[in-house]
């Protein structure tokens, strides 16, 4: 390490992060010393020796190099996990484009201040015979406040520290002598909130299937051979759940700890208590729900070696255990794993940089697989698994039928439902079975447009249209603007302004006009905004309080309702024409989920897929459950119009308030991305305004570079992050 100065960070938790100090690196470290690591510096006025964690290198002295402190020494005591974070939040800043303590910030778990955290305990020492001899003794001495103490210990062998002083009223200084002789002990035992309070688990464990066994034992032997990481492509009801947890059970067994990723709108109570089952306490979740103090008080857990097992979204990732052996991610094709904010890190590639400085191994699992991800297993990166049949005997594949939506309208049908929906809906009520009928949210109605001029109502400070809500008003997601629905149309004045209405509410009116006898549950924004309501509609629907649930994209994921017969997607196009290049994939992967919700026990399942694009190859591959045909088609198009994953792309957001500063700026960086690319290796897009081209008054332009390799996308952004910023311009990377 040449560079003569280290950025270090005293205390590693997430507010103090800010602080960082410099220090001189002597002579005889400067070999050394690496990022992350550990080592004793002078502190304070004092200079008293305390622990740091080396975060950066730098040329130049920040003031006086007189005064700047040496490096004491390196802390020799292995590697600790702060530094093992700190190392993946120096990468994740390198990869993803942000500051450090940014990336330190994302990765540090939050400390709270926890209250009654510690809990103290009395503990006798002595048997219940020497007891009543001392209490006797104590008794003639007439030692009142000690006496109530043993005839307390008589009764309970442990006995809480609070309750001793408190309602006992026996003072610290008479318990003293108590410790001192041996007759009691202090002991600290941690009351930490433990989310799963009152459920109890019940163990057991399920005989793998043959499929399951191959991809258990394929997993762990690949991981001997070389330590790349696994996908595991397994149908839905394939039963990759327990695959996961029969690894995970020799993972623990060997002293090592796992996390196991979910997407937020798949980690239900369902998926969580099979773990519980399995593993009890030593397992806890994080989840957004959770308060930060309960948040925090897991990972604590987590870094005391209370627990072997975390499972959450994204930022579980994070979680401080010290002895990491795998992790997880299900669902890996979820475009939740990717962050939205600085820095946008992908849980995949970060979860595999925390793996390798671990020595852990990674395994990845999904029914649809990602573009990305398939086509890095079949370039070697990923060792492949896969599951092609479900795991409950009884189960087999539903039938999946396409209606053209099209012939409908020809026919006369204006409803949302097709004739045929509507009378295998008739047919499922009748045998009282149950029906998930499901509305792709992405791009449905909710807006108000003009028949005349058929322009949307955009909000003014926002490129959106603004969308309808229960009460009457129309809103803007981006920021917040809250406005009347007009009655006359703000570009043209035509009073032939009208909503579309709704969504799921829509669907749900629909019903009960066609089926007024049917139960029906709605799970939207609208209806699961309460805490715990979620879980309770998920909940009445499995008891079977309702014939029919109607939902948006929340009903997918990961449930398994052995009654449901019968799936519906309502408008299976809809998400096809979000834009952007992986809209393809996303339908497949909704219209997947969607129908491997059907018939998942014992009784036959079956799909009606409606759609005014049935010939869509996302929509042909899904119904016939094909991902291989889905995929070679997808990649196609990939290489065609060098999209990733068979190119890199590198894209930067500019933004201002100031619409031609956001502009001047974008056009530097091209000018800039012209001179890196003089052998002509990079493509380059842009700059243009963004399709949400102002956010909030913001004005944001756009601007991409894409590379068969990686290299040349880095450089760019180093020399992008180099040039003068303005203060009124910001920018952001991401890279994909
Ligand atoms: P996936 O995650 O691949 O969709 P799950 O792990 O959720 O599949 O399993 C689907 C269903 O099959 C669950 O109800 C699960 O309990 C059951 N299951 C999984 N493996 C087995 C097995 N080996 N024997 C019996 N039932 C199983
Ligand atoms: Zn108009
Ligand atoms: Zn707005």
């Amino acid at each position: 390490m040449l560079e003569p100065y280290a950025d270090v960070i005293i205390d590693i938790t997430h507010t103090a992060v800010d602080r960082v100090f410099q220090y001189e690196i002597p002579e005889e470290l400067s070999e050394k010393v690496s990022l992350g690591m550990k080592i004793r510096v002078p502190f304070g006025q004092g200079n008293r020796l305390l622990d740091g964690y080396i975060i950066g290198f730098s040329a130049k002295p920040e003031y006086d190099p007189l005064k700047i402190k040496k490096i004491e020494s390196i802390c020799e005591d292995g590697v600790a996990i702060e530094g093992q974070l700190v190392r993946l939040a120096a990468w994740m800043r390198e990869r993803y484009g942000s500051t450090m303590i940014q990336a330190l910030k994302t990765v540090l778990p939050v400390k709270k201040k926890l209250k009654n955290l510690e809990r103290r305990y009395l503990i006798r020492k002595i048997s219940e015979e020497e007891c009543r001899e001392l209490l006797s003794f104590y008794r003639k001495k007439n030692q009142k406040a000690r006496v109530r103490l043993l005839e307390a210990f008589l009764m309970d062998q442990t006995l809480p520290y609070e309750m001793v002083v408190q309602k006992l009223r026996v003072s610290a200084a008479s318990v003293k002598p108590f410790l001192e002789q041996g007759i009691c002990a202090l002991e600290t035992k941690n009351s930490f909130r433990n989310p799963f309070q009152g459920e109890k688990a019940e163990g057991g464990s399920v005989s793998l299937t043959e499929e399951q066994r191959l991809a258990v034992e394929g997993i762990l032997s690949a991981w001997e051979t070389d330590r790349r990481p696994c996908y595991l492509h397994g149908i839905t009801g394939s039963g990759k759940t327990e695959v996961y947890m029969e690894v995970i059970r020799r993972v623990v067994a060997e002293g090592k700890q796992a996390i196991v990723l979910i997407p937020e709108i798949s980690l239900t109570w369902q998926t969580v208590m099979r773990f519980y089952r399995q593993f009890g306490e030593r397992v806890s979740i994080v989840h957004s729900r959770l308060s930060a103090g309960e948040k925090s008080d897991q990972m604590e857990r987590a870094r005391r070696g209370d627990l072997d097992i975390m499972i959450g979204p994204r930022s579980a990732l994070f979680t401080p255990f010290s002895n990491l052996g795998l992790i997880v991610i299900d669902e890996e094709h979820e475009t939740a794993y990717k962050s939205e904010t600085v820095p946008k890190y992908h849980a995949i590639d970060t979860a595999i940089e925390r793996c390798r400085l671990a020595g852990a191994m990674t395994i990845l699992g999904s029914a649809t697989p990602s573009a990305t991800s398939y086509y890095r297993a079949q370039n070697g990166e990923y060792h492949f698994f896969q599951m092609k049949t479900r795991a409950k005997e009884a189960s087999a594949l539903p039938s999946v039928e396409i209606v053209d939506l099209r012939e409908e309208l020809k026919a006369g049908n204006r409803g949302i439902f097709s004739r045929r929906l509507a009378e295998l809906m008739e047919e499922a009520l009748k045998r009282k079975e149950q029906i998930l009928l499901f509305l792709n949210r992405r791009g449905y109605a909710g807006f108000v447009s003009c028949r005349s001029c058929g322009k949307a109502v955009k909000c003014p400070h926002c490129d959106v249209s603004l969308k309808v809500h229960r009460d009457g008003t129309l809103k803007c997601h981006y920021c917040g603007h809250e406005t009347p629905i007009p009655r006359i149309c703000p570009s043209c004045g035509s009073s032939y302004i009208a909503g579309f209405g709704t969504g799921t509410q829509k669907v749900e009116a629909m019903v009960k006009e066609l089926f007024p006898e049917a139960g029906v549950l709605r799970m939207d924004m609208d209806t699961t905004s309460k805490k715990g309501s979620h879980d309770a509609i998920l909940s009445a629907f499995a008891d079977g309080k309702a014939d029919i649930l109607i939902g948006t994209q929340m009903i997918v994921k990961g449930h398994d309702f052995p009654r449901v017969t019968l799936v519906g997607i309502l408008a299976a196009d809809l998400s096809l024409y979000s834009g952007g290049y992986e809209a393809g994939e996303r339908t497949f992967s909704l219209l997947t989920q969607a129908a491997g919700r059907a018939g998942r026990d014992s009784l036959p399942g079956h799909v009606v897929i409606q759609s005014y694009s049935p010939d869509n190859y996302s929509v042909e591959a899904a119904a016939s459950q094909d991902y291989e045909g889905f995929y070679w088609h997808e990649i196609l198009y990939r290489k065609l119009l060098r999209y990733p994953p068979v190119y890199r792309m590198l894209s930067l957001l500019v933004t201002s308030k100031e619409e031609e500063e956001a502009e001047r700026m974008a056009e530097v960086v091209k000018r800039q991305a012209e001179s890196v690319n003089e052998e002509g290796a990079l493509e380059l897009v842009g700059p243009a305004k963004a399709s949400v081209a102002k956010i909030n008054d913001v004005y944001r332009y756009m601007f991409y570079a894409k590379c068969e390799e990686e290299g040349p996308l880095l450089e760019l952004k180093r020399r992008i992050e180099a040039l003068e910023w303005d203060r009124n311009v910001q920018y952001q990377f991401d890279m994909e």
